[in-house]
């Protein structure tokens, strides 16, 4: 029971819970196809760990995941692997049906051989556990929340390959009986995440005095959670969630993308103001909307606070500090990424 295999453990939130989960004494199989979005640097304190397999490869071949799985023997899979950037799916949607719906498939078979091949018991303690998101359910308007029981209804080329991966994991479980979990979480920030994203982008152009691109009226509205409190959720779902059920995970946290944005510029103002003295708000540029761009999102965790004691332990405001601070105390990481294919460009317009 310590043995887990995790699929996009090299990406923003996967690589977030293998560092943990390799400090609190699993062993982890990291299967990662190490996409533009994949980064080894940020698992450079397990490279050498006997806790921790790198493994580069595609959650599509079959092949590969039979013989991890035979080798490995996990008592669970955790399927972070996907396209997760709304803008790209805009640019070109095929490769989000690629890996979010054709990838999740070909685990799920090879997972689901792999379980019946078990003895009882294992088969009983065995889980998939899979990531997603909040945005399956498509927008709100300025009232309610979603639940678990809110119907889909996915808007951005990204949110449709999520839903239909939610879909085929409910499937496999009916169908086969697989023991799946789902969750699906609200938008993360935190450490090591790419800065195609709108709290790391920010940070990054106005460190640079460039103009802060905010889409539309800004008046957009996300869910924020810190990507440890996301982590904590996956590991609780996974030690005591129910068989075939779905939990949203959610920080309560609801801000207006320009609150979090005028949110980074005020901090920067405190520890490294600009040159001229002027506030970074200054920078803040109004530029065309995403096509398609959801109104708001709003989660109702309730389910997971009541049946497993789950609550986020940062807030948005400790969480961001720590988040700006992250960012100017790990530079090199960031230029690791914009010396490669990504220079903080405008995507999916
Ligand atoms: P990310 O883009 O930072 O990382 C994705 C990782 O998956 C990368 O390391 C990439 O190399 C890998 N990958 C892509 N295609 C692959 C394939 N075919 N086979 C193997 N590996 C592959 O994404 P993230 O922000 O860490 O999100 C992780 C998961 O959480 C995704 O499933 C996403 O839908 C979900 N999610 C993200 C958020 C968020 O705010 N970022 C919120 C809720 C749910």
């Amino acid at each position: 029971m310590d043995t887990l295999l995790v699929t996009g453990g090299a990406g923003f939130i996967g690589a977030n819970f293998v560092l943990k989960a390799v400090e609190d004494g699993f062993k982890v199989i990291n299967l990662d196809k190490l996409t533009y979005a994949g980064n080894l640097r940020t698992l450079e304190s397990v490279a050498n760990s006997p806790s921790h397999l790198f493994v580069q490869g595609d959650i599509g071949d079959r092949a590969l995941v039979t013989s991890l799985l035979a080798e490995h023997r996990p008592y669970a899979v955790v399927n972070f692997a996907a396209e997760s950037h709304v803008d790209r799916s805009i640019d070109g949607p095929a490769q989000f049906i690629e890996t979010n719906v054709v990838g999740t498939l070909g685990l799920l078979e090879a997972t689901r051989d792999y379980w019946r091949g078990l003895d009882e018991a294992a088969q009983a303690a065995f889980r998939f556990l899979h990531v997603s998101t909040d945005e399956v359910y498509g927008s709100l308007g300025e009232e309610g929340f979603f639940t678990e029981t809110t119907s889909y209804a996915p808007n951005s080329p990204y949110s449709a390959s999520k839903a239909a991966s939610d879909h085929l994991v409910r499937a496999f479980h009916h169908t086969y009986g697989l023991p799946v979990l789902t969750t699906n979480c609200s938008n993360n920030y935190g450490p090591y995440q790419f800065p195609e994203k709108l709290i790391p982008l920010v940070i990054q152009k106005a460190l640079a005095g460039e103009a802060l691109p905010v889409y539309g009226d800004g008046l957009n509205v996300r869910d924020w959670l810190y990507v440890e409190d996301h982590c904590s959720a996956i590991r609780r779902v996974l030690d005591a969630g129910r068989i075939g059920e779905t939990y949203n995970v959610g920080g309560n946290s609801e801000r207006a993308n320009i609150v979090v944005v005028k949110t980074i510029c005020a901090m920067l103002d405190e520890v490294v103001p600009l040159a001229d003295g002027k506030p970074h708000e200054g920078l803040i540029t109004f530029v065309r909307d995403r096509p398609g761009h959801d109104r708001r999102y709003a989660i109702d965790a309730s389910k997971l606070k009541k049946e497993l004691g789950w609550t986020p332990s940062h807030t948005f405001e400790s969480g961001i500090r720590a988040t700006v601070q992250w960012y100017l105390d790990n530079k090199p990481w960031v230029q690791g990424i914009l010396d490669g294919s990504y220079q903080l460009e405008r995507l999916g317009s």
